[in-house]
């Protein structure tokens, strides 16, 4: 269990202070504030989840992730340096259990403990998937929005 200390936590939006501020102990969070979006986990879907949900400013959302800051990590912002912040507090250092196919071998299951989470450590590698597949998801879902025509502009705006 992650002490209360360790927690990072971030106040992604407030309508009182109209503004964001991170704290790096749960400690430092100013008193007397209340919140309409408590988000558990501060990595790639947490993050867009309290971004998406602060764009309202009537809503005040707190992030909150039991790692460190990602910020001025260089090691972060380099693509295909992530591998050299295991073994770190930036990562969750997990293995798995020894894999019968595998001849009994452990290997290292890599996950983000930190601001921003995986995507903090990952490689930054970035590929559109097959149109086909966008396709098929449209078609399982019956939403359109998937669909290769209109999820491709949202691709060519991430690149952007
Ligand atoms: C080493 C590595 C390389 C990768 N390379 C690429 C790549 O090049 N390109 C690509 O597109 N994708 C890559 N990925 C995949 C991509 O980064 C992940 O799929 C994505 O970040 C997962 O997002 P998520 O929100 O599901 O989880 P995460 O981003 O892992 O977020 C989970 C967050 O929850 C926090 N957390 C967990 N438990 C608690 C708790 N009890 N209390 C508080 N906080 C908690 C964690 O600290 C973490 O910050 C890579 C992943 C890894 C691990």
């Amino acid at each position: 269990m992650l002490g209360i200390r360790r927690l990072l936590s971030w106040l992604a939006a407030s309508a009182v202070l109209g503004q964001a501020a991170l704290y790096d102990n749960i400690k430092q969070l100013p008193s007397g504030l209340s919140f309409d979006f408590i988000i558990v986990g501060g990595g790639t879907a947490g993050s867009v989840l309290a971004n998406r949900l602060s764009e309202n400013p009537q809503h005040n959302v707190l992030l909150i992730d039991a790692g460190p800051s990602n910020a001025d990590v260089l090691l972060t912002m380099v693509p295909g340096y992530n591998w050299r912040l295991r073994h770190t507090q930036y990562y969750w250092n997990y293995t798995t259990i020894p894999q019968k196919g595998l001849n009994g071998r452990v290997f290292n299951y890599d996950r983000g403990h930190v601001l921003g989470g995986s995507s903090s450590v990952n490689a930054m590698f970035y590929t559109r998937g097959a149109s086909s597949d966008y396709d098929r998801w449209a078609n399982v879902t019956g939403d359109d929005g998937w669909s290769w025509s209109v999820s491709s502009h949202t691709c060519s705006r991430w690149r952007s």
